[in-house]
């Protein structure tokens, strides 16, 4: 779509971007900004990270708030990097498997996918045509483009004139290529599928707190197809999935945390940048 004469761009403005690192981290943080300063900001960029956690078991010796914490640190890395607001983690997600272990909360699918519906009907009524979501969980994905599928329906049936241009992405920062890659070279197959060294790893640089409880572990159960809570639990009693978090280490978790934020905030420019991203 070719850009009519005063609209504003989808991404920030260089001046933006430096202006964003001169005020520092919190710049780029919607819940320090006054409404104003929002309304301001939608004259120079359309865009918005929104980072998408959960709050469920990690294994024996990982946090709770693992895949929250990893989001928010990647998402607000990426929004320093590229000038863009980060909204509040949206820190519960789909873990309904994850149930059978103390700690977990979970949103039914259909819950989360209200809520992110919500958050983008709303992001749109105001302007934001880009809506980019940071997510930290697997589990999530399915739900979240579902999401994306109804806010795109919603927001044409109540005519917001955003509604031909709004488009949503989801970007699991786990899985972009080079963290693949450091993770593989770092862990190999211990990497498993949950409760895994390189998550545990962003963590552990993120909060030192959570060093201390790491400990050895036994040999995990084989990542396999699960079928609810009990059925997780009875396969993977310790609640990993082939992963040997025992192998993180702080300064993994800092070289992650900047091929994650390095490939989303390349992702994020070029969504903001396409007029008409697939
Ligand atoms: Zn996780």
């Amino acid at each position: 779509m070719p850009k009519s004469a005063g609209q504003p761009g989808h991404g920030p403005v260089s001046g933006h971007a430096a202006a964003a690192a001169a005020g520092g981290s919190d710049a780029i943080r919607l819940q320090l900004r006054s409404w104003p300063e929002v309304e301001a900001y939608l004259q120079r960029c359309r865009g918005v990270i929104v980072p998408l956690g959960s709050t469920e078991q990690h294994g024996p010796t990982g946090a709770i708030g693992t895949d929250a914490l990893t989001a928010e640190a990647v998402a607000l890395e990426v929004g320093r990097r590229t000038g863009v607001l980060v909204t509040p983690t949206q820190a519960f997600g789909m873990a309904e498997h994850h149930l059978g272990f103390a700690g977990t909360v979970s949103l039914q699918p259909s819950t989360l996918m209200a809520v992110l519906h919500d958050v983008v009907l709303s992001l749109a009524r105001h302007g934001f045509e880009r809506v980019y979501v940071i997510n930290g969980h697997g589990g999530n994905i399915a739900t979240g483009k579902a999401a994306f599928a109804q806010a795109y329906s919603t927001a044409a049936a109540r005519g917001l004139p955003v509604a031909p241009r709004l488009r949503c992405k989801l970007a699991n920062w786990f899985m972009a290529p080079p963290v693949m890659a450091k993770a593989r070279e770092l862990y190999g197959a211990r990497e498993g599928h949950h409760a895994t060294p390189s998550e545990i790893a962003l963590t552990l640089h993120l909060e030192p707190s959570l060093i201390g409880k790491q400990r050895p572990l036994p040999e995990p159960a084989p990542p396999g197809p699960i079928h609810g809570p009990e059925d997780f639990r009875r396969r993977h009693p310790d609640g990993r999935m082939g992963s040997d978090p025992y192998l993180a280490q702080a300064e993994h978790g800092q070289t992650l945390l900047e091929l994650a934020a390095a490939a989303l905030a390349a992702d994020l420019q070029s969504f903001l940048a396409d007029d008409d991203p697939g």
